[in-house]
């Protein structure tokens, strides 16, 4: 009777002889009341026209009239009553329903677990989070008063997983750090466990699979199977814009898109498995022709061939050949795998599994849309080109600022509806940093132009020979978890290069009007002299706090002893010279991160809070980590914030 729920149940609900032979298993084989009762309430949800009694009353009938199946019978007329069973077919098909079902509980069991593995941690993260927030970790110093705190913080935390790779550029791109690496090897290793235990046949007995090697076959295929359907609808939350668990955990999106490439992997893993096992037991069954010749199963292989094109296209190769169009080709792909593996499981009632990923996704679409209405939609914004760094400054100075606020190393989706470009840009969106000396002036994003959107709004402006130009662009955001520990820190010390300025910046702005930090640096590394054009508003905005804010700029190409006017090299360039900003102190040459760091560190009071954030270069990200790791273990308070992201 059990027909896994894909035909209706017509026949068996009107059928008295029918009715009979399930009372007559239903009395007769349950072992508990409790069974009993379940089994009823089975029937009665499938047969609402049943009754308890009509189940017993049919039982009572069925028992005068039913034969054996040894009895004859003749094939030329409708034989209206029920057939006993055979005991030892019984017993054989019970058994081998209870390894199917055991089978689809071991799927279910694994695919929660591995779901269970990342919700721990993310528990733990939260939990961090909150003892990070409340400011416990300022009360009870477990780092400075335990070597071992101290030593799980400095090479778990912070830590690289090998040397000083972690942000800097890497055939494989970004390197986790060492604690997320562990987290992905332990998910790595549970994968593994979940296919190869816990497996159960039972040979000739087996009704549906002649021999214990046919079985296992299928059986693989079924638990990976099911454990993908996890995986996917995890690999869909973490890859969100609004997943709500960033807030939980204050994690940065760059590490959800790490455990969602690896969540994504498993996905990919488990579906290829389960496709290629179910191709062998069809083989091997000899069901091939007739399964390849239906929707459900062509379904399953748009969906694998899919997911698997999407593993190899998300590699970063292809992400950095291009951007755009790995992005594209991802969603396309993602959407063949939804519809493919929705049709795919149509076929077993079963795909209400990705309900939640639709969910998900659309879910992130709106919440994408409505923030960029409640920005103002698309707004003016001025584009300044400084031709000589390649830093584009978009301005928007108005747009809903009663609804839009932000907090310091946030950043904003930004759409440049700029006409003069190509019509296909007008889709994109990019993160930048936000920032702003006074909110009721407006907010800034310092874009560095790489090869797409940015370099062509860049080379437009230098066509058309201007260095200013009105464009319409929308803003979507404010992202990025609010980073609530580093308000109360004792020392900020700010190091940045190039645009990766706009966050410590930003964090020196807050940190000002908190009038609670006692000694803030501000470094930022740049090429030229000329570079400060682009960010001496903010620059003469830290100058009038220099009582309460070192501002040191490192001009890496620059010589001392020239001229300290820049030469113009461009007619769009402006002199600028060192009186114009008297609070700055200029050093000339490479900075020297691990010295500067390690000396920043040093100088600060013993026992004090410290805050290192970096953004920019990401060598500069990656020496910063590996001073403050060290320094962790000389006992010193220092909490790091990476803030360079990218993916
Ligand atoms: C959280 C965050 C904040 C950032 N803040 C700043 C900032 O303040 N100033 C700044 O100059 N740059 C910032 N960036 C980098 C900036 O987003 C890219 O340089 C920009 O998107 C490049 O656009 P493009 O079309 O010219 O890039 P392309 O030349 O096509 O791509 C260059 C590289 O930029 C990255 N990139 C491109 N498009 C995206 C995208 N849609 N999402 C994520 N990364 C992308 C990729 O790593 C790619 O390899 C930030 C990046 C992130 C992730």
């Amino acid at each position: 009777m059990d027909n896994g729920g894909w035909a209706s149940y017509i026949c068996q609900c009107t059928n008295n002889v029918s009715l009979g032979a399930y009372a007559v298993c239903l009395i007769e084989k349950t072992p508990t009341e409790k069974l009993r009762v379940q089994a009823l309430d089975w029937l009665k949800e499938h047969c609402p026209n049943y009754s308890d009694q009509d189940v017993y009353d049919a039982y009572q009938n069925a028992t005068v009239y039913m034969k054996n199946q040894s009895e004859p019978y003749s094939a030329s007329v409708l034989n209206a009553y029920p057939i006993r069973y055979n005991e030892t077919i019984y017993d054989n098909a019970l058994e081998t329903f209870e390894i199917r079902y055991e089978v689809f509980n071991d799927g279910m069991f694994f695919g929660m677990g591995l779901c269970g593995y990342f919700a721990l941690i993310i528990l733990l993260a939260t939990l961090f989070r909150l003892y990070k927030a409340t400011g416990l970790d300022r009360i009870l110093h477990l780092s400075t008063r335990f070597k071992f705190v101290r030593f799980l913080k400095s090479n778990f935390l912070v830590s690289s997983v090998y040397g000083k790779l972690c942000k800097d550029d890497h055939w494989l791109g970004a390197i986790p750090n060492r604690l997320e690496s562990l987290v992905i090897l332990g998910f790595v290793l549970l994968n593994l466990l979940t296919l190869f235990f816990h497996y159960r046949s039972n040979g000739t007995r087996n009704v549906y699979w002649p021999s214990s090697y046919k079985q296992i076959v299928r059986y693989i295929a079924d638990r990976t199977g099911y454990i993908s359907l996890f995986m996917a609808n995890l690999t869909w939350l973490f890859a969100s814009r609004n997943n709500f668990l960033i807030w939980c955990t204050g994690w940065k999106h760059s590490t959800f898109l790490t455990y969602h490439k690896w969540v994504g992997r498993s996905c990919v893993l488990h579906v290829l498995l389960h496709s290629i096992f179910l191709l062998w037991s069809s083989v091997a069954m000899g069901y091939l022709t007739s399964r390849q010749l239906q929707p459900y199963y062509r379904w399953g292989c748009v969906a694998t061939v899919a997911c698997s094109i999407m593993t190899i296209q998300g590699s970063s190769f292809f992400r950095k050949l291009s951007y755009e169009i790995f992005l594209v080709g991802h969603i396309l792909l993602a959407l063949f795998f939804l519809v493919g593996s929705w049709f795919h499981l149509a076929h077993s009632s079963m795909a209400f599994w990705f309900i939640p990923v639709i969910a998900i996704w659309v879910f992130d679409r709106v919440v994408r849309i409505t923030r960029m209405v409640l920005f103002g939609g698309y707004v003016k914004a001025s584009v300044e080109l400084h031709r000589e760094d390649e830093v584009l400054t978009v301005t928007i100075p108005n747009y809903n600022k009663s609804f839009y606020k932000f907090s310091p190393g946030q950043y904003a989706y930004v759409y440049f509806a700029d006409m003069e470009s190509d019509w296909y840009f007008l889709w994109q969106s990019h993160p930048f940093t936000i920032v702003s000396c006074d909110e009721t002036e407006g907010i800034k994003f310092f874009v560095k132009a790489k090869r797409g959107i940015t370099k062509k709004i860049m080379e437009n402006m230098i066509l058309r020979g201007v260095s200013k130009k009105t464009i319409r662009v929308a803003v979507e955001g404010p992202y990025g978890a609010i980073n609530w520990s580093i308000k109360r820190t004792d020392n900020a010390l700010l190091y940045s290069s190039s645009t990766g300025n706009a966050g410590p910046f930003m964090y020196a702005r807050q940190l000002l009007a908190l009038n609670k930090t006692a000694n803030i640096k501000f470094y930022w590394s740049v090429q030229h002299m000329h570079s400060l054009e682009w960010f001496s508003q903010e620059l003469h905005f830290l100058s009038q706090h220099s009582d309460r804010v070192q501002i040191v700029v490192y001009l890496t190409k620059e010589d001392e002893f020239a001229d300290s006017d820049t030469e113009s090299t461009s007619s769009l360039l402006k002199p600028v010279s060192k009186e114009d900003y008297p609070a700055v102190e200029l050093r000339y040459g490479r900075m020297v991160v691990d010295e500067i760091v390690a000396q920043d560190i040093e100088e600060c009071v013993k026992n004090s809070h410290i805050s290192v954030v970096s953004c920019g270069h990401p060598k500069l990200c990656d020496d910063i980590r590996h001073v403050v790791k060290n320094k962790i273990m000389e006992n010193y308070q220092i909490d790091l914030h990476d803030d360079l992201q990218k993916w």
